[in-house]
């Protein structure tokens, strides 16, 4: 902390300098007292988007005192933040941890870039249940039934288009399977399906999200079940999946949902300063019991969980420093 507080002075001193010689326009003035830093969330009615916001409104409660200013930026998911924090131009990022697993490892989608070894950990957050919504009149019941379906698989560079070509490789299925592969962004996907443009859509998010809300209430729609045999040796081969439920009542299924999920995961990278990831951490533990509130798929979350969970880089030294002033590491 004493060093970006240092640092908070010394710019404060070369703006009144500044100011004093008659080159400090106001909005210089302010701009020269912070460091801005973003997070690269998903769409807007995506849970990440929401998380980001969350983590930026607690952020920059405290802005005067560590000159931080935080934004949470809408992007295309989880393989964008990855890869836009890997080029710097993104401080932090929510990403899904199979792709954080393979993004450190150079595994999968990551192999042609070789492993990002600078890709740190930060906490992980809600769980992310793969989320099928097709309508009613489609006949698709189970995932097995979208064969042949007009399915939105998601945009290139996010985390739910990498999971389904995971999964469409280990259902041993081709593209043609299906008879339309929407490439839309997940907050276009809703007004799709009920438009009869789509006759599904999938996605992985945490629950409840406002899109799946929104056209579960909005066309005659229904959550899917994501199980078989092929599903079942996905999660037995591959340590970041796992099974999980949407429990009934979530939405508008009498039943629970089975189904199977990852993590969603805060990343930064090796070269974000130790301070800055420090104040941020700092930001969401400190206030817990408030980030909790700031969105509902977070209310189950635990702290001991969120650090170890779901993490398959190393944890970021400033996110160390902090758990272990906390005692918790
Ligand atoms: N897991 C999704 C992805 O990486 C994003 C989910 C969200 O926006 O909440 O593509």
């Amino acid at each position: 902390m004493k060093s970006i507080e240092g640092k908070g002075k010394m710019r404060k001193l070369t703006s009144l300098a500044a100011t004093l010689l008659g080159l400090g326009a106001v909005g210089m003035v302010g701009a020269a007292d912070q460091q801005f830093v973003s997070i690269g969330t998903g769409g807007v009615t995506g849970v990440y988007y929401p998380t980001g916001g969350a983590i930026c409104r607690l952020v920059n409660k405290n802005r005067k005192e560590h000159g931080i200013r935080c934004s949470a930026e809408s992007t295309g998911g989880s393989i964008y933040n990855i890869n836009t924090v890997r080029a710097g131009e993104l401080e932090f990022g929510v990403a899904q941890s199979d792709w954080q697993h393979h993004a450190y490892n150079g595994t999968s989608k990551f192999e042609d870039q070789g492993k990002f070894e600078k890709l740190r950990a930060v906490f992980s957050v809600h769980p992310e249940p793969v989320t099928v919504v097709a309508r009613d009149d489609s006949g698709i019941a189970n995932i097995s039934d979208v064969k042949g379906k007009r399915m939105n698989i998601g945009n290139p560079g996010s985390g739910t288009r990498g999971t389904w070509e995971v999964m469409e490789a280990a259902m041993g299925w081709e593209r043609s399977d299906l008879k339309l592969a929407g490439e839309m962004k997940s907050a276009e996907t809703g007004q799709a399906m009920c438009d009869g443009k789509i006759d599904a859509y999938f996605w992985l998010v945490g629950h409840p999200s406002a899109l799946t809300q929104e056209s579960l209430a909005t066309c005659d729609s229904h959550l899917v079940n994501v199980t078989g045999e092929a599903i079942d040796k996905l999660i037995a081969d591959n340590p970041y999946y796992r099974s999980a439920t949407i429990p009934a009542g979530m939405y508008n299924n009498e039943a629970d949902i089975s189904t199977f999920g990852v993590g969603a995961t805060f990343v930064s990278s090796a070269d974000v300063p130790e301070e800055v990831v420090y104040v941020v951490v700092k930001a969401v533990f400190d206030n817990f019991d408030g980030f909790k509130k700031l969105h509902p798929a977070f209310a189950n979350l635990k702290e001991e969980e969120m650090i170890s969970d779901s993490l398959s880089a190393p944890l970021h030294d400033g996110a160390v420093k902090y758990y272990k002033e906390r005692g918790w590491m």
